[in-house]
């Protein structure tokens, strides 16, 4: 697989944290430290949040994601945010299926395919997150889990359609536990992923999709995650939160 046919793209997961003022001044402290990067970067942040960062990143090189997004346009769905409220307000990205949604908020497999349709269909860009917990690794069962996992998000998604999409590779005991995936374990399913899309659309349309590992990257493990094959880019939730780790994840990601 050729790593060089595709983007490597850091995507900040700022989950539950930082009020429209801390947003602001996050993004300014960031943005001198990212200007020059050679990968996508992109902050996904709460949805109160979304006006400052839209606001405090124009004219900078930093994209703008949501955290979730329901699959319905509108309707009786109290707390929701529906995908085109999320585009026409200026959001590029959407984080669907994170594991905490999982495990927290009920979300499932159909109900992520859903909210990737959603996406699509509005015109976000999905980063679609899929990962084992600790029991089916341990059980062996994490290719198993993965592949079922993407492929249930991925039916119905054509070949022209996943080129708008990402996928997270992000093994769920590695998230906010400080307990990395190795190089190779990350490496391994991420290939796996690739290998799923190249059976399930061609391997054109597998090399060209942008794969990230997410679980505890952080300034000083990025470099050996970013250096492999199959990783293009990281999910980044707790090292997110501190502009020079973050930017430093981006240094590493754009060598
Ligand atoms: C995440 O929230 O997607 C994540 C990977 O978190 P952390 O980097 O804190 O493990």
């Amino acid at each position: 697989m050729n790593k060089a046919l595709r983007k490597a793209v850091i995507a900040g997961n700022w989950k539950m944290n930082n009020t429209p003022a801390q947003t602001k001044a996050l993004i300014e402290e960031l943005a001198p430290l990212v200007a020059d990067a050679d990968c996508g970067v992109v902050v996904c942040v709460p949805f109160i949040d979304l006006h400052a960062a839209l606001e405090a990143t124009k004219g900078t090189n930093i994209k703008v994601g949501a955290e979730n997004c329901h699959w319905a346009a509108s309707g009786a769905f109290t707390g929701e945010v529906s995908a085109p409220m999320l585009k026409e307000i200026g959001v590029e990205y959407v984080v669907i299926g994170h594991s905490e949604r999982r495990q927290y908020f009920g979300e499932t497999d159909e109900t992520v395919k859903a909210r990737t349709r959603a996406a699509l269909d509005n015109g976000l860009l999905p980063i679609v997150c899929v990962g084992e917990v600790l029991e089916q690794r341990e059980a062996g069962i994490t290719e198993q889990v993965v592949t079922s996992q993407t492929t249930k998000a991925l039916e119905g998604v054509t070949a022209e359609e996943l080129k708008k999409i990402i996928i997270a590779y992000e093994p769920v005991w590695a998230i906010g536990t400080g307990k990395t995936a190795t190089d190779e374990q990350a490496n391994e399913v991420c290939a796996i992923i690739r290998s799923l899309v190249e059976e399930l659309y061609s391997k054109a349309d597998a090399d060209a999709l942008t794969i990230q590992y997410g679980g505890s990257m952080n300034d000083a493990n990025a470099d050996g995650l970013l250096a492999q094959s199959d990783v293009d880019g990281g999910l980044i939730g707790g090292a997110s939160l501190v502009a020079s780790k973050f930017a430093a994840i981006v240094k590493a990601a754009s060598k």
